[in-house]
């Protein structure tokens, strides 16, 4: 008797998920690509070229990401700025900018070493390509558009999330001194779309409010 009510116990937890995942109530996954699912905040996904609330380059060439990064996959290039049409603030700015995505390990190293906060990661992450050559993103497909928008290479893949690099949740950073008490106050680096969010970190209180 015991055996027979353990195997009927057993067999209404069958039921009850095989109902579940019919009506679809039970279901643990994401219904991907259909669904997207929130990334966590500090994702290091695909790479952006930031630029100032004026429109202006934060790139200024010095290098510094390429030098830091373990896997040698960004290479930049500076040059002088045209003293009439300057292209970012100070004497020189990014001229050639390319990260090869094949041996990215998105440690989020360069982000760390940019001095300007220029180059920042997003929560994207649908970069399949069909051969090695457009894995090597440029300039033009990492610098984000005047109007804050961030270009694609893939704009009709239909699993480029580009649209999700256009909402606050999509545009990361890709560590910040959020949660750090020595950084209240401090301006932060960019958590916003678009042009520059220049709020401070706030404090521990409002934080968690
Ligand atoms: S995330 Fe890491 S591996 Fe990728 S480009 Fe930046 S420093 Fe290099
Ligand atoms: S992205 Fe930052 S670290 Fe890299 S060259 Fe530009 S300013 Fe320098």
């Amino acid at each position: 008797m015991g055996v027979l009510s353990e195997f009927f116990k057993g067999l209404r937890v069958t039921g009850r998920v095989l109902v579940d995942t019919v009506t679809g109530d039970g279901l643990v996954t994401t219904k991907y690509p259909e669904e997207f699912r929130q990334k966590p905040q500090r994702f290091h996904g695909r790479h952006v070229l930031n630029r100032y609330p004026d429109g202006m380059e934060k790139c200024i060439g010095c290098e510094l990401c390429a030098g830091a990064c373990p896997a040698r996959c960004i290479y930049v290039r500076g040059a002088d700025n045209p003293p009439d049409e300057p292209v970012a603030p100070g004497e020189r700015f990014g001229y050639v900018y390319e990260i090869n995505m094949l041996r990215c390990i998105f440690c989020g190293l360069c982000v760390e070493a940019c001095p300007t906060e220029a180059i920042t990661m997003s929560s994207l992450f649908e970069m399949s390509t069909w051969n090695r050559e457009d894995a090597i993103y440029t300039k033009d497909e990492l610098l984000m558009r005047p109007d804050g928008s961030v270009p694609h290479m893939f704009p009709d893949d239909p699993l480029a999330r580009h649209k999700e690099l256009e909402t606050a949740d999509g545009w990361l950073r890709a560590t910040a001194p959020s949660g750090v008490a020595a950084y209240e106050g401090v301006q932060g680096w960019q958590g916003t779309p678009g042009r520059a969010n220049w709020d401070p970190e706030p404090d521990q209180e409002a934080r968690d409010a």
